[in-house]
């Protein structure tokens, strides 16, 4: 398991407080949505495309790392972009909207969960980065799925512990998940759960956030949405400067706090 030692409140794992903060952030969307659903809804947009640009970059970034590990990497992203891609779509269907939406919700937040502690066994920047993303677009998950369940006449006290339930506390349940089964991986197996993850943030970046922040005007957007990119591209240079200086030029991944594979 390899957990015991580092569950401890003081020493818990960077993947668990991060989905915890996820976890957090979930319910503040839900509670401010539910309280002043106009603070919420006049920011909801704008961090909707930030985190859209960080989770972009982070997925490119985390793709090198996958595609070394195995030759299989393309399948596990093209299977995690369409598992997400699904249940979008699934969340959408008009009949029994509202179950279909809380299942598909919940489903898709535990695997956001589950990303937090691949995405720390990469590299720490792209753990910290792919956190960050992942946490800020949290509010506009709970409030989705809040608005969702609503619109499907639920009333409020029932609908905001539904809510609380699939998008705030599955999250830090697919973090446990994985963190318990991480030290078991082979090097292989690891890097097709990085591509899946790497499938997955790249679905949430490039296609379902876009969408969600949809009513920003443009200029809003492409700024929101280009800065959460580069604040990426540019932590993750900086942070690795020095591995670029006396990294060989060939080897495919600076990532690791696994044995460097050159
Ligand atoms: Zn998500």
């Amino acid at each position: 398991m390899g957990l015991e030692a580092t569950a401890l409140p003081f020493g818990w794992p960077p993947a668990l407080v991060a989905s915890v903060a996820a976890a957090l952030m979930a319910s503040l969307g839900i509670v401010l949505v539910s309280t002043r659903p106009g603070v919420a809804e006049r920011h909801r947009a704008t961090l909707a495309a930030l985190a859209s640009g960080i989770l972009l970059s982070t997925a490119l970034f985390i793709l090198p790392e996958a595609f070394a590990g195995s030759e299989a990497a393309p399948l596990a992203v093209l299977a995690g972009y369409f598992v997400f891609f699904t249940f979008g779509r699934f969340a959408r269907r008009p009949h029994g909207r509202a179950f279909a939406a809380f299942f598909a919700i919940a489903a898709h937040s535990t695997i956001d969960g589950m990303e937090y502690g691949l995405l720390f066994s990469a590299d720490p920047v792209a753990g910290l980065l792919g956190s960050v993303g992942l946490i800020i677009h949290e509010f506009s998950e709970g409030i989705v799925l809040l608005l969702i369940l609503r619109t499907a006449k639920i009333p409020m006290v029932p609908a905001v512990l539904l809510a609380l339930l699939g998008a705030a506390v599955t999250t830090p349940v697919g973090t446990l998940a994985t963190l318990s089964v991480l030290p078991e991986l082979s090097e292989e197996n690891l890097a097709l759960g990085l591509g899946f993850a790497a499938g997955a943030l790249l679905f949430v970046g490039a296609s379902q956030l876009p969408e969600e922040f949809g009513e920003l005007g443009y200029r809003s957007a492409i700024t929101a949405y280009a800065f959460g990119a580069i604040f990426a591209v540019v932590m993750m240079w900086t942070t690795h400067q020095h591995d670029h200086a006396h990294a060989d030029e060939h080897a495919p991944g600076h990532f690791g706090s696994r044995e460097h594979r050159h």
